[in-house]
């Protein structure tokens, strides 16, 4: 996310500062400079306080204090005080319902005491969600009994979690927002977006979902952002129940996966808005340009090698992102490609047949390697 944006900001001309306490940082090896720190490193804030009109961060485990330190010179984006509410599931549900967005129902578990029959046996099947530091489907255990949420618990650290009651889902859809500092609001359109071992694996835009229910993800992204007083780019991820109902999963507080599909196939991407936000410039259109599907690249595709990117690039309106990381670790996001087409279904279909090519060139590759 943050090569991504430093690559919006600079093609806009910005000149970008990275901190980054990884060698090789995506981010840092496309800045103007990289500042190899750990994300605490006082002289390294103060010196992006001092050299940087504005800062921001690609993701909401970056200490809220850093962000407070940042924001008492320069501008910040987003506030200490959203990304804070985004870190702690516990934080980030209490505000929503409190907003009066509905959330899956759920029971904060912050120590034994916490794991009684009465209280939790309503929220059964469930998922146990440690509040804090999870990520990608990390951190998430589901749980059948009151002696699985015993054992998910401590399995989990004994650290704060929340039992969330496990949902009947028709889809997840997600919807990126963005709102600049004159308080202007506004969205991309709809992603629907399908996962694989609790990893995003594509996005499909627009959503196939019913216009009223596409209409009231984006009305409630835009609620999310003024409630939260949120300035920036942000993520809000919803489940939608076979019954229709629209719940809240999470927000990210940052340009999101789910939204990376808006830098080929929008007028503006999620990442050059950031860059406007921060600068205080209008708001770029988010118009779409036609019908996009998203695929993320993990790892696991560099089993045997490097992937052929020919299968990607040999269609014309495929477009191949790779993000410079050097270690192709299974799980590890390593790129993406979005095909657009005149129809979803079309896009659809051509994204699925690059996929299935790359799958099997790694499965004969591997086959090969082990022969
Ligand atoms: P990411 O970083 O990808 O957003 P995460 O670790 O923050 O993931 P969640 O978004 O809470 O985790 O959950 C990951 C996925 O697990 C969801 O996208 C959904 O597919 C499934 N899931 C989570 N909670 C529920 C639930 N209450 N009912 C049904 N499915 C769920
Ligand atoms: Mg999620």
């Amino acid at each position: 996310l943050g090569r991504m944006f430093t690559m919006a900001a600079q093609s806009m001309g910005y000149r970008v500062m990275v901190l980054d306490p990884g060698d090789h940082s995506p981010a840092g090896s496309v800045a103007d400079r990289h500042l190899q720190a750990d994300y605490l490193d006082r002289e390294a804030l103060r010196a992006m306080a001092s050299r940087c009109a504005a800062a921001t961060t690609e993701f909401e485990n970056v200490p809220a204090e850093s962000l407070a330190f940042l924001a008492q010179h320069r501008v910040v984006s987003p506030s200490a005080d959203a990304v804070a509410v985004a870190q702690d599931r516990i934080r980030e549900k209490t505000f929503l319902a409190d907003n009066g967005l509905d959330v899956a129902p759920f029971a904060v578990i912050a120590g034994d005491a916490d794991l009684q029959e009465a209280r939790l046996a309503p929220l059964l099947p469930g998922i146990l969600k440690i509040a804090r530091l999870g990520y990608d489907g990390k951190g998430q255990v589901r749980v059948g009994t009151l002696q699985e949420v015993r054992t998910a618990f401590a399995s989990l650290g004994g650290k704060a979690c929340v039992l969330e009651k496990f949902l009947d889902l028709e889809c997840e859809v997600s919807v990126v927002v963005a709102r600049a500092f004159d308080d202007s609001v506004v969205t991309w359109p709809v992603a629907e977006n399908h996962h694989a071992a609790g990893i995003l694996d594509i996005s499909i835009v627009p959503a196939r979902v019913p216009a009223p229910l596409a209409d009231a993800a984006r009305a409630a992204a835009m609620k999310v952002a003024r409630c939260l007083d949120y300035r920036g780019v942000l993520c809000v991820e919803f489940f939608v129940l076979r019954d229709g109902r629209l719940i809240v999963n999470e927000i990210a507080p940052r340009p999101h996966n789910s939204g990376h599909y808006t830098i080929d196939a929008c007028v503006t991407s999620q990442f050059e808005q950031q860059a406007r936000v921060l600068c205080s410039l209008p708001l770029g259109d988010t118009q779409m340009h036609c019908p996009a599907v998203m695929v993320n690249l993990l790892g696991d595709l560099w089993a045997s090698g490097e992937p052929r990117w020919e299968h990607v690039l040999r269609h014309a309106r495929a477009k191949l992102h790779l993000y410079g990381k050097t270690e192709a670790r299974p799980g590890r996001k390593m790129g993406h490609y979005t095909v657009l087409a005149d129809d979803v279904g079309q896009a659809l279909a051509t994204a699925t047949e690059i996929k299935a090519m790359l799958l099997a060139d790694a499965q004969s590759m591997r086959a090969a390697g082990a022969a």
